[in-house]
């Protein structure tokens, strides 16, 4: 039988080897096509007497299978939305059904009676794991491109084909839970170690290797469909899993808080299904999976965290007209704590770096980082001695402008000072090609007020990174007054280059990232100012699922760096400016104390010399008594922290600082980590609806100040009951374009 994704070779001693290589595609996905094929492909092989076991392994270099198409799971929501609301109870029925579907091949695999093994060349994710678990055996390559994992409750969902009870027949409890909870990736040897991998074999004899095995006989019964099976940490209801689950559970929620349904499938499927027998347990998994599935939360992480982040990485707002440009070697200004990881970050995809700084000690204390995180890197055994000395000789220290000739494209990072960019930025054009990019890394100064002092100002561009640089996804792209497509066009290929997200947003005060997030540590400060508990502030924000509290991220930005942005402000409005609580808790803070933040080791904690940080006592002496934690409503405060920066993105938007749905999302989750399962700051006002989002925020105006006074746009939205995602889609947008 031929197949289109498929190829089976059975050898003289009756191994047939499937081969998985899907036409025109770079990487094998699971669609509905793909599942059709493996069921007649398991058929065939069971049917055939002379086929004895089966091999199977991709045909695509360095990678077996990227697992399932997320595109596949929104389809099947997609109908079941549309029927729910005919026939709530046959929808839902229906999704299981489909939505179980892998689940059920994979058994049928398992308990086919001939031994499968699978050879993994690479890359294998989520359902391509739970694929090769369901075999009888597990053959890896050597290669440095293995990568194992089942990362989908990174998109709100869970391994739902069996994973998360065959990882945890598998390998120990602990171990087991980790890797399905925290979506890891295991190269061989660490699936190896874990028990998930029986053998690692060099990458080219991987084939060879798998059929030796299976000669050699692989029992295709598995464990634990015989009798007497113990799981390797034991049963759950046994004095080692009294021991093990309360605290599985305590950990659990200290981590997530319960906001992701996806990862409390996890914990319940493995609770529940270790109790049962395997196909009990399957059933088990395949129900919490479908109704994690049908979660909001799981709609939202889908659409910002794969589709809308995938098409953002793919180039979806390069200007289509312009060339791609081939960036050979890049400048990097400023050898500092950012132009120090730039150049990193750079030389690693394989771009010759200059980098310049005053002195050359500063420049070459520049290049020594790569060195550090490259040694650290070969320690680790992430990169060879090679790949270290690769990456250096790209990386060329210097103090000499005449140097940067050749550059396609200068990353400024010197000091934040408007004068010194100014004399660097002349200096460079002095020497650089007519037609290289410009970009300033600068985090506050707006780009067109950088752009005067270029004499060719539309190749002059914001390339904004956050820190610290190689470990930051996000890169904030931002257009002054005057910058033009092509300088738009050379941001966007190298931030392709280095595979980091953009977003490209319009010049503002703060740009869309730190505006928003200033707003968040504002919220925190004022609510000190109402008398809540600061460490009542601080567990409100993990609560409200934002990766650390208000006051500590006011320590990491630095106290005295709020204070000047508050004078600025200040400064900017003249008589308009109200002062408040925040006026006072910041002069209190910084002028009278010193308090600076983590900087000086004295902010709203105290960071003792080589101990662990802790929320410093003074702090009522600056902010006044505070009441009793029960004196508010702890429901209340989290809103409060997640509207006020979901508010000042619509204010953005309307501004036209943000002109796409997709970057004001994916922007706030990797840009500064607003509660992932939200699926982003618009995301959030859309799930709420935008009238009941308009109205909570008229009750905030009332309780908590002006500043909650919901923009024209949202009033104008909720009044038509129109949503972000409705009115902005991007498809739309498009359409708009081409209308204009
Ligand atoms: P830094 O003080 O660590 O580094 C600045 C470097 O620029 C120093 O090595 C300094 O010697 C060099 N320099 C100063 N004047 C120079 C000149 N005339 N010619 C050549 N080199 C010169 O500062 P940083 O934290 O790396 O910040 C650099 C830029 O990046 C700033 O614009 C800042 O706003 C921006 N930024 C910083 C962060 C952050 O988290 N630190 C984040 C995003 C953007």
């Amino acid at each position: 039988m031929a197949y289109k994704n498929f190829t089976i070779e059975t050898d003289a001693d009756g191994i047939a080897l499937v081969t998985w290589d899907m036409p025109g595609k770079s990487m094998n996905v699971f669609d509905m096509e793909v599942m059709d094929e493996l069921e007649a492909v398991l058929n065939q092989t069971v049917a055939d007497d002379a086929i004895k076991g089966v091999v199977v392994t991709s045909g695509k270099e360095g990678s077996f299978s990227g697992g399932a198409d997320l595109t596949m799971l929104e389809g099947l929501l997609r109908q079941f939305h549309a029927e729910s609301s005919r026939d709530p109870e046959a929808a839902a029925k229906e999704l299981l059904a489909q939505s179980r579907r892998m689940s059920l091949l994979y058994r049928a695999l398992e308990t086919c009676g001939k031994p499968w093994v699978a050879a993994i060349n690479g890359v294998c994710m989520g359902g391509a794991t739970e694929l090769a678990l369901a075999c009888h055996a597990r053959v890896v390559s050597d290669a440095d491109a293995v990568k194992i994992a089942l990362p989908e409750v990174k998109v709100g969902l869970f391994p739902g084909a069996g994973g998360t009870q065959r990882v945890m027949r598998m390998t120990d409890a602990q171990a087991g839970l980790q890797f399905l909870l925290q979506g890891r990736t295991l190269d061989g040897t660490k699936a190896k170690a874990m028990g998930l991998v029986d053998e690692i074999a060099p990458k080219k004899k991987l084939i060879e290797a798998a059929k030796k095995l299976l000669k050699a006989g692989v029992d295709p019964k598995k464990p634990w469909d015989k009798k007497g099976f113990k799981s390797p940490s034991g049963k759950v209801y046994s004095p080692q899993g009294f021991q093990f689950w309360p605290a599985a559970n305590a950990i659990y929620r200290r981590e997530t808080f319960d906001n992701y349904p996806g990862a409390r499938g996890i914990l319940q499927s493995v609770y529940e299904g270790l109790q049962l027998p395997m196909d009990l347990a399957l059933q088990v998994e395949s129900r919490y999976f479908a109704s994690v599935l049908k979660s909001p939360e799981a709609a939202a992480m889908i659409r910002s965290l794969f589709v809308s982040m995938q098409e953002l990485n793919k180039g979806a707002r390069r200007p289509a007209d312009q060339r791609p440009n081939k960036i050979k070697t890049v400048g990097v200004l400023g050898a500092g704590f950012m132009g120090a990881g730039i150049a990193y970050v750079t030389a690693k995809a394989g771009i010759d770096v200059i980098l310049l700084d005053r002195d050359m000690a500063a420049a070459e204390k520049g290049k020594a980082h790569s060195d550090d995180l490259m040694t650290k890197a070969v320690k680790r055994g992430k990169a060879t001695a090679e790949d270290k000395d690769r990456l250096l000789a790209r990386i060329t220290p210097t103090t000499d402008y005449t140097d940067l000739e050749p550059c396609d494209l200068i990353i400024e990072a010197v000091f934040e000072d408007r004068d010194i960019k100014k004399t660097v930025t002349e200096a460079t054009e002095a020497i650089i090609k007519p037609r290289a990019v410009y970009a300033s890394n600068t985090s506050t100064l707006p780009i067109s007020s950088l752009a005067e002092a270029s004499k060719r100002p539309k190749n002059f561009i914001g390339i904004h990174f956050f820190s610290p640089v190689d470990k930051m996804m996000l890169v904030e792209v931002i257009m002054g007054k005057k910058t033009g497509d092509k300088a738009l066009a050379m941001a966007l290929d190298y931030i392709r280059a280095i595979k980091k997200t953009p977003i490209v947003v319009n010049d503002s005060r703060g740009f869309y990232t730190s505006r928003v997030v200033m707003t968040y540590i504002r919220e925190g400060l004022m609510m000190l100012g109402d008398g809540v508990p600061a460490a009542m502030i601080e567990n409100l924000g993990r609560m409200a699922g934002m990766p650390v509290g208000p006051l500590s991220l006011a320590d990491e930005v630095a106290l005295d760096l709020a204070w000047k942005i508050v004078a600025a402000t200040r400064k900017d409005m003249g008589d308009k400016y109200v002062a408040g609580p925040l006026d006072n808790i910041l002069e209190e803070m910084v002028i009278k104390r010193e308090r600076f933040g983590r900087k000086n080791a004295k902010g709203f904690y105290d960071y003792p010399q080589g101990g662990k940080k802790h929320l410093w006592p003074g702090i009522p002496e600056v902010a006044g008594k505070p009441k009793a934690a029960d004196a508010f409503d702890v429901e209340e405060l989290k809103q409060r922290l997640l509207v006020m920066q979901a508010l000042e993105t619509a204010r953005c938007f309307e501004e036209k600082v943000l002109t796409d749905v997709r970057e004001a999302d994916v922007g706030s989750i990797l840009g500064f980590g607003f509660a992932p399962f939200t699926g982003g700051t618009l995301s959030y006002i859309d799930a709420m609806g935008t009238e009941a989002f308009v109205e909570l925020c008229k009750k905030f105006t009332k309780k908590w100040g002006p500043r909650f006074k919901p923009n024209r746009l949202l009033r104008e939205m909720a009044k038509n009951g129109e949503t972000f995602y409705g009115r902005f889609a991007p498809a739309a947008q498009e359409e708009e374009k081409q209308v204009a």
